[in-house]
């Protein structure tokens, strides 16, 4: 082992985040999380932000785009903070509700040390009690496009106070239909501020808004050429797609099938760590933590074990493992995906070593599809993605470890012992019932019973728009897209049925934030309104399809419902942006 104590963060206000500028107080708490030093893109955002310019960052789900831009704005607003009267000091626009809580979340997270409170502002939820929330006074404000414009019309939301703005996944919220949303929100924020802008690709579109809203924008991208290590071409490649609910019975899993006789676990943080390694054990497995929170006596003697094969399963930060040299590791499992290709190489680099064959396996949410398909390119290497073996798979699996088992016995000899036992019980008992109840105890010392782990659909890179005229945002919902729209009807929507239904009822419109190019169909979507909303399919009226959006009619009483039922659903897989149509 090549650890040194000088490789190990020291925590807390020393760290790399506090190195970088990030105040030691916010620092501190990362290092409580169990964060040990900063991401490549954390790296090269912080100091930009910090400096008070504006980003633009190529940064996808799972390179830890969330704190390289709350940090340093969450420092800057921490330096010379006052109560949040008046407005907020940070907005920042993400596209979907659920990432709107989940940057809430950590921005909670990363602010409270300063006192620092956020809100989270998104569709489908009480306007009433946001407007209380904003009323009380909130530093940070965290909101849906459509939401956030609602209330700064109504004037809940004030813009005076703002001294950033940060457009995190630009290129999912002009794929939603946002466009026009985001540039009135943006004409309305004040001119002196920063502006940051996290995009996971960059489409001209977002080109367009660049150039007319960031000004001399540091550009941020971690993507580099990565040459892979001369042996990982020995290393077979596989993840799972997963959500993260069942990441851990997932891991068991994965484990129980490949039977890794030493393997390496690695996770992002130290807490992640220390979890995971309990969990294992409790599950009867020999794994051991190894992370920088130890002193490197503690390291030592977990790795001596790790030599010795008295330990299976270490499981470790990337600074932790960082100079390792084992020879026998004959498995790699990242628990996430790496934040970077690089750290990917240096990772599956610890197996398939010294001539033996490697496997590197990788558990990714469906969110963070894209950041696997990034390490592909960079690392011009496969990477095979299968669903996570189901409970047949692993009692197929078993089946064969016991048949395997008992063959070796049997060739092995030294049976005579036993024998006598069969004779003896061979009067009395079936031969072959006999057998079967001893291959019944041979399989029951490994594992029981198991529960199935859902199958999830990996969120695929969608398909980008070019832009339409020379209008930064392009137009997806104005005259001339409205003009690609065909026009088609659900099964039992023939014409002669409509003019009833339309004298049964006034309709709304909904817009659906999905349309052909994610391959959706009328189909697919009376399905969702049928099985979610309990609507049947008479109540359905005219569906439009247009490339970036869908929409369906619905009878005006039943739309608020419809829309929630929707947007707490995934149609073909994908969660979707719903609403009331605007054009009408
Ligand atoms: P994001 O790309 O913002 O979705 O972040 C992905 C995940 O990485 C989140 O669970 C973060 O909590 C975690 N994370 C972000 N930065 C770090 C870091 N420097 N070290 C360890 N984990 C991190």
């Amino acid at each position: 082992m090549t650890n040194t104590d000088a490789d190990m963060p020291v925590g807390g206000a020393n760290n790399g985040f506090a190195t970088l500028g990030v105040d030691p107080r916010i620092a501190d708490a990362l290092s409580a999380l169990g964060y040990e030093e900063p991401t490549p893109v954390q790296r090269a955002a912080i100091p930009a932000l910090l400096a008070g310019r504006d980003v633009l960052a190529q940064a996808a789900t799972g390179t830890g785009k969330t704190a390289a831009f709350s940090l340093p704005l969450l420092t800057r607003i921490g330096a010379g903070h006052k109560a949040a009267v008046g407005g907020p000091s940070v907005l920042i626009l993400v596209p979907t509700r659920e990432l709107a809580m989940q940057v809430a979340e950590a921005v909670h997270r990363y602010g409270k040390p300063l006192g620092l409170h956020a809100l989270a502002v998104y569709g489908g939820a009480s306007m009433e009690l946001q407007i209380r929330a904003l009323k009380r006074g909130v530093d940070v404000v965290i909101a849906t496009p459509g939401r956030a414009l609602d209330h700064i019309k109504r004037n809940t939301l004030k813009l005076s106070t703002l001294r950033a703005v940060v457009l995190d996944e630009a290129d999912e919220m002009l794929d939603m239909g946002f466009a026009d949303e985001l540039e009135a929100i943006l004409e309305a924020t004040p001119a002196e501020k920063q502006t940051a802008l996290f995009s996971a690709t960059l489409p001209p579109r977002i080109a367009g808004i660049t150039r007319k809203y960031l000004r001399d924008p540091e550009h941020v991208t971690v993507e580099r050429e990565v040459v892979p290590e001369g042996e990982s071409a020995r290393v077979r490649q596989m993840a799972y797609i997963v959500s993260r609910a069942h990441k851990m019975p997932a891991l068991a899993r994965v484990l129980d099938i490949e039977q890794p006789t030493s393997a390496i676990v690695f996770c992002r943080t130290r807490t992640e760590v220390d979890e995971l390694s309990e969990t294992l054990t409790a599950r009867g497995l020999r794994a051991e933590s190894l992370h920088g929170g130890l002193s490197q006596d503690q390291r030592d003697r977990v790795m001596q074990k790790f030599r010795a094969k008295k330990v299976d399963l270490l499981i470790a930060t990337d600074v932790a493992a960082r100079g390792l040299d084992v020879k026998h590791v004959s498995h790699v499992v990242n628990f996430d995906v790496p934040a970077d290709a690089e750290t990917y190489v240096h990772r599956i680099g610890r197996t398939g070593r010294a001539g033996r064959e490697g496997v590197a396996i990788t558990l990714a949410e469906p969110r963070e599809h894209r950041l696997l398909r990034n390490i592909e390119r960079q690392t011009n290497q496969k990477i095979d993605v299968a669903q996570v073996p189901t409970v047949a798979d692993l009692r197929a699996h078993r089946q064969e470890l016991v048949k395997a088992t008992l063959r070796e016995a049997v060739l092995e000899g030294n049976l005579d012992a036993f024998r006598g036992i069969v004779e003896s019980l061979a009067g009395e008992l079936d031969l072959m019932d006999l057998a079967a109840a001893a291959v019944k105890l041979v399989a029951a010392r490994d594992g029981g019973e198991e529960a199935e782990i859902p199958a999830v659909t990996p969120r695929e890179p969608r398909e980008r728009s070019e832009p339409r005229g020379d209008r930064p945002f392009g137009r997806e919902r104005d005259a001339s897209s409205r003009g690609d729209v065909r026009e088609r009807r659900p099964e039992g929507g023939a014409k002669g049925k409509k003019a009833k239904r339309e004298t049964a009822w006034t309709a709304a419109t909904l817009w659906i934030g999905a349309g052909r190019k994610l391959k959706m169909r009328p189909g697919d979507l009376v399905g969702a309104i049928a099985n979610e909303a309990g609507l049947d399919s008479a109540h359905i009226g005219s569906i439009q399809i247009a490339d970036n959006f869908i929409t369906v009619e619905v009878p005006e009483d039943m739309a608020d419902e419809v829309i929630s039922a929707l947007k707490n659903t995934k149609i073909k897989g994908l969660r979707v942006q719903v609403r009331r149509d605007r054009m009408r």
